[in-house]
């Protein structure tokens, strides 16, 4: 498998701060600060700083170091010009009250505008700058080396702990790696550790949970995935797809008519491989997606027009439950339904439930799913959250995340 596995090992902030002295340096730090804003009464506020607090054991040794810290991150999905929704400003402040010390920020057209350089230059020692949002600088996403030297010229090390945004090659992930000496923050390094006991020779049987709404994104886990796993659990909007390639109806269920052919040969694969690939058996459906709407419970198979699947059944839960009691490796990405519209949460907390439970080692990734574990609050019994959706999906994929590449030692 390409990847993720026997490769170079990544150069450690551990190790940067053994060997040099950071004392008085400037160090670049990418962080993922990507959270969820709100408007509040003085304006945008953090909804949810997991991210945030995510990045302080860094944000720690590399100031107890004695370096002097330029952070940035991408907000939002700018589209490469300043916009005052995605600005910095709010998670400046909330960072600013974790630490308990000022956090310097100033609005500016980008983190490589000439007011950025001139704020940045008048950093003093052991300061902390927030950069303004990467993504207001069209050059981010192509990965631009002009953007990046500018970036560089602001320190003498840089350091990734940016996990969530290792699966993109831009400016702040991978250019500027590669411009100064650079190694893995605290987080990514975690965060790798945990993915790779997925990739590595997981504890057996390892069961898959995929749900979320599109095929299409997770088409290329589920076939790896296939050839890792013992198990793999289809729910969400996905298990529909599946249904349609197996000659069902659906109903008026969400699915995506150009991927059935493909998901049609995925239970092929699956066939041949003796992996079990478990569809929910029954869904719980109603005419609209509303709290209030009269739900009915049909095979997944056999959904008349007019209801759609918004959450597994009954069945399909116990089903479920009773293949992930055996588990011994578990990695869930996706809730099993429409769990922000209740009751069409109910498969996912139970299935949340039951795996916070279970003496197993167990990994959840993927924004909505880990708000779905949020809200059963049990998330500290899940042996590792990973900040990183996308990225935490391809790393078990097995494709190079750029991010991490560049980190490698050579
Ligand atoms: P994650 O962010 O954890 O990777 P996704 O973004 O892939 O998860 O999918 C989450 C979305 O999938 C949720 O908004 C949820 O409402 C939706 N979803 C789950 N099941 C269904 C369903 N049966 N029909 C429509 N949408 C669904
Ligand atoms: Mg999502």
């Amino acid at each position: 498998m390409k990847g993720t596995d026997a490769r170079a090992p990544l150069r450690t902030l551990e190790r940067l701060i053994e060997e040099q002295d950071l004392q008085g340096k400037r160090v670049l730090v990418r962080v993922d600060f990507n959270v969820p804003l709100e408007q509040g009464e003085d304006g945008l506020q953090v909804v949810d700083d997991t991210r945030i607090r995510a990045a302080l054991p860094t944000i720690d040794q590399l100031q107890a170091a004695g370096a002097t810290l330029v952070l940035v991150s991408h907000l939002g999905r700018p589209k490469g010009a300043p916009e005052d929704r995605y600005r910095m400003a709010p998670v400046a402040r909330r960072l600013g009250e974790l630490l308990g010390q000022e956090v310097r920020y100033l609005k500016t057209d980008g983190p490589a505008s000439p007011e950025q350089q001139r704020f940045v230059e008048s950093a003093a020692s052991g300061s902390i700058t927030l950069l303004e949002n990467s993504r207001f600088d069209a050059r981010e996403t192509k990965n631009d080396p002009e953007m990046a030297r500018t970036l560089a010229s602001y320190a003498d090390f840089y350091v990734n702990d940016a996990f969530g945004a290792a699966h993109r090659a831009h400016a702040t992930t991978e250019a500027v790696a590669h411009l100064l000496p650079a190694a893995a923050g605290g987080l990514m390094s975690r965060e790798l550790e945990a993915l790779r006991r997925l990739t590595h020779d997981p504890d057996r049987p390892f069961v898959v949970v995929l749900g979320g709404a599109k095929v299409s994104d997770k088409l290329g886990v589920i076939e790896s995935l296939i050839e890792q796993a013992d198990a793999i659990i289809i729910g969400g909007a996905m298990a529909y797809t599946f249904e349609l390639a197996k000659g069902g109806r659906v109903g008026d269920s969400l699915v995506e008519p150009d991927l059935v052919e493909t998901a049609a040969r995925i239970l092929e694969t699956a066939r041949e491989r003796g992996v079990k690939l478990l569809l929910p058996a029954d869904s719980l459906c109603a005419q609209r997606l509303e709290s209030d709407a009269q739900t009915q419970v049909f095979p997944s198979g056999d959904i008349p027009d007019g209801w759609s699947g918004f959450d597994v059944g009954p069945r399909a839960t116990e089903e479920f439950s009773e293949l992930l009691e055996g588990a011994r490796t578990v990695f869930w990405n996706g809730p099993l339904g429409v769990f922000e519209t209740p009751p069409f949460h109910t498969s996912t907390t139970a299935i949340a439930t039951l795996v916070a439970g279970l003496d197993a080692y167990t990994v959840v990734g993927g924004g909505d799913s880990i708000a779905a574990l949020a809200a059963t609050g049990l998330q500290d019994s899940i042996d590792h959250v990973s900040t990183g959706g996308g990225a935490s999906l391809e790393f078990v994929e097995g494709v190079e995340l750029p991010g991490v590449a560049a980190l490698e030692a050579d």
